[in-house]
């Protein structure tokens, strides 16, 4: 098919969910490159929304799925696998958690996670299932994760949605503790809000929702499912606050592409599930474990970590520039390669100039343009989205 008549199909065959997606037609990525099926090429700071930490075709990474690809690829949790023995101890091992449940998406790690917090307290014969969340949070679009959202608008078509949700103003501490009830289970926040605009927690704030999680006997849930996985420079953007969750939700970046997503928990939280309390037929099939397992372990043997800090201030330093240069810039939010630029103007506008000269960037909310590039990026790649960026904030 050609890019008309591909197009024309979406709009035939595919539900209405997205409206007008940019008008391009992946083909293939290679290394921090997109390429449409007309042969234009794209630098992606983007990565699938946080997801392709390793770019494209990432050789190592893509020898070890075809190799899987021929071995298994399902055979369902009824049998053991090497693969997911080898994910949940490299997991286990460079977390503060101590148990892992593996699920297809982030949705269905922040269900499972929820899941499990209202267990633990069954278990403990409490009466205690609220959940505190974050306005401008984003946990996923299943019914349960829509009703932990603290956004309206994606709970609007769906009321009635499951109740059991508080949601308070994020990095408040006095609204948390104004909020908790003696049904509180759990209080659940992203370390730095995502799709909500790029705002990281403030450094007292994750450290104070510990302190009342302890006093209060409740636990911490840390939805890391956009800043996992190396994202912030860290593999898990907690080690950046010290502070450590009961709880952590994991997805995008996981499996770098192959759809994979884990919750994880300490040992006294996690062993609130019984057999037959919890499950899934794909969630760690050994083909999404191999890719999450090559994906953990490519960032830590190669050091990743430290080059995403060493880009993260090259980067921050190159936007600061850009920000002191066009007063339409408010402000550089963010840490490690989760990075945003809070605008006055429309960021939409930016990113369909950008993607017309070869520049993938997404935006957060309808002013905050946010930069989600692969881990892999080095200096000229920084450099060149810069140079674009330059040229189309000129036009603004
Ligand atoms: C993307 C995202 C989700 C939802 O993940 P899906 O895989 O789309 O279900 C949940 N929480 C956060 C913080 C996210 O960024």
């Amino acid at each position: 098919m050609n890019k008309s008549e591909i197009l024309q199909a979406d709009k035939n065959y595919f539900m209405n969910v997205f409206g007008e997606r940019f008008p391009v037609v992946i083909e293939k990525g290679e290394g921090v490159y997109l390429y449409d099926n007309e042969g234009n090429e794209y630098l992606d700071f983007v990565a699938g929304i946080a997801v392709n930490a390793l770019g494209y075709n990432y050789p190592e990474f893509t020898e070890g799925i075809k190799e899987q690809v021929e071995k298994v690829l399902h055979a369902s949790n009824l049998y053991y696998f090497e693969i997911q023995a080898k994910l949940s101890k490299i997991l286990i091992e460079n977390s503060c958690a101590d148990k892992v449940f593996y699920s297809n998406s982030g949705a269905e790690a922040n269900e499972g996670a929820i899941k499990l917090a209202k267990k633990y307290f069954k278990e403990k014969g409490k009466d205690r299932w609220e959940i505190i969340t974050a306005k401008k949070s984003f946990h996923g679009r299943t019914l349960t994760t829509v009703a932990a959202t603290g956004q309206p608008k994606y709970q609007k078509p769906y009321q009635p949605i499951p109740g059991g949700f508080v949601h308070v103003e994020y990095n408040n501490l006095e609204a948390v503790r104004e909020a908790i009830t003696d049904n509180t289970a759990a209080i659940m926040v992203e370390p730095i809000q995502g799709e909500g605009g790029v705002h990281p927690a403030d450094k007292g704030y994750l450290k104070g929702l510990r302190e009342i999680c302890d006093r209060e006997g409740i636990l911490l849930i840390f939805d890391e499912i956009q800043t996992g996985i190396g994202r912030t420079g860290s593999l898990f953007a907690y080690q950046e606050y010290g502070v450590e969750p009961d709880i952590l939700s994991l997805a995008k970046a996981l499996g770098n592409g192959m759809p994979i997503g884990a919750f994880l928990a300490k040992d006294e939280v996690a062993k609130a599930f019984n057999p037959g309390d919890h499950g899934s037929t794909f969630g760690g099939n050994p083909l999404a474990c191999q890719a999450a397992y090559l994906t953990l372990k490519i960032i830590l043997e190669n050091n990743l970590l430290e080059d995403v800090k060493e880009m993260s201030t090259y980067m921050q330093k190159r936007l600061v520039e850009l920000k002191d240069k066009y007063s339409f810039i408010k402000e550089l939010r963010g840490m490690g390669l989760i990075l945003g630029l809070e605008l006055e103007v429309e960021g939409i506008d930016i990113v369909k100039k950008a993607l017309g000269e070869g520049l993938l960037v997404l935006t957060a909310g309808k002013k905050v343009l946010r930069f989600l590039p692969p881990l892999i990026i080095n200096k000229d790649n920084v450099d060149k989205a810069i140079k674009i960026l330059d040229k189309v904030f000129a036009e603004i």
